[in-house]
């Protein structure tokens, strides 16, 4: 799972071209320390390979992050989402995917945290669905079938979290999310898959909550709650 970064991160997907532009002007450095040459470098790579595993929090789901959310990983994420730099998918996907390995081993159903339409369209696309897919990729290729599955919905816009203590997210978020029926009739299909919810990154643990409750509520079972990298401070 910890493949050594190269430019070949896969095959270029559709609107590759445009992204590889993107990432010529942006990424000429590595993200994690500014060496020159690579979007993340080797060196940075292995760190965050290294911090894979449980996050610490109290939910009824286990849950796991790829890496923390410090330093390189903090890094990526934030060019991945805020800038842009698409080539980081494929990394921040394999990362996301060594998490959800941790919990299970077996088929697997991701479903991505629905994102605040503003955020899409201020970034151009839903980065985390970006991330989630290519992890799907992931797993498939090391015999563990994945696939992205939306069960969910915003059942209103309220606003990104930033700089909103835990209680306020919390109340923000409480109906944040609406099941998708003709989505979760659709499990029938698929009959052994265990279902993780995935998010990018995890802070206070309050949106990720809301996200596995509502779907808990709607009865679908779900075996964990995955995210590429978790916020430092709950270790
Ligand atoms: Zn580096």
């Amino acid at each position: 799972m910890q493949t050594a970064p190269t430019t070949d991160w896969g095959q270029m997907q559709p609107g590759g071209l445009i992204d590889a532009c993107i990432d010529l002007v942006l990424s000429r450095t590595c993200v994690g320390c500014q060496v020159l040459g690579t979007t993340l470098c080797p060196t940075c790579w292995a760190v965050m390979t290294q911090q894979v595993g449980p996050f610490p929090m109290r939910t009824p789901w286990p849950v796991a992050t790829g890496a923390r959310y410090q330093d390189q990983a903090k890094a990526a994420i934030i060019a991945h989402k805020e800038h842009g730099v698409r080539s980081l998918t494929a990394p921040l996907g394999i990362l996301l995917a060594s998490a959800i390995t941790t919990l299970t081993r077996g088929p697997t159903l991701l479903v991505t945290i629905p994102p605040h339409r503003s955020s899409v369209h201020a970034r151009g696309a839903d980065t985390t669905l970006l991330i989630a897919s290519r992890a799907a990729r992931v797993l498939t290729d090391v015999h563990q079938p994945a696939r992205v599955h939306h069960l969910l919905r915003r059942g209103f816009d309220n606003g990104k979290h930033v700089g909103r203590t835990a209680v306020q997210r919390r109340a923000a978020i409480d109906g944040a999310f609406q099941p998708r029926p003709t989505q979760i009739a659709k499990l029938s299909k698929f009959a052994g898959y265990r279902i993780i919810v995935v998010d990018d990154v995890i802070t206070t643990g309050a949106t990720t909550l809301a996200a596995a409750t509502t779907l808990e509520a709607a009865g679908v079972k779900v075996a964990g709650v995955a995210a590429v990298a978790g916020t430092p401070a709950r270790w």
